[in-house]
């Protein structure tokens, strides 16, 4: 599960940025989780709790953002909904579909004290 590794990184990013600041302590914490990153929100909401422990993001609350899948077709350009097992562009039945969404992995907001 690679999702703890993923976790403890955002841990680390949201820690430096609030020290930075001056923070003390982490309200809450949003992420974007797009739905081709190949991330599970749940895997990472079920690993927060443990590495979150002793840091400023103890008590934070996370909040994840899903992002759905998009692409674009290479050939006739139609966009269209994504999942993780999609190659084939609904309309012309191309196989040139690339992502334009859904592959986020990042921190969006925080809020300190
Ligand atoms: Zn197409």
């Amino acid at each position: 599960m690679h999702e703890v590794g993923i976790t403890r990184s955002i841990v680390e990013i949201c820690e430096e940025n609030a020290r930075r600041q001056g923070a003390t302590i982490i309200r809450s914490v949003t992420v974007e989780i797009g739905e081709l990153s190949g991330v599970v929100p749940e895997a990472v909401e079920f690993c927060f709790e443990a590495c979150s422990k002793g840091t400023l993001l103890e008590e934070a609350s996370l909040i994840i953002d899903r992002i759905p899948g998009r692409g674009r077709c290479g050939d006739c350009r139609a966009e269209c909904g994504m999942d993780p097992h999609s190659f084939e562009c609904p309309t012309c039945g191309s196989l040139a579909l690339q992502r334009i969404a859904g592959d986020e992995l990042r921190v969006t907001e925080m809020e300190i004290d």
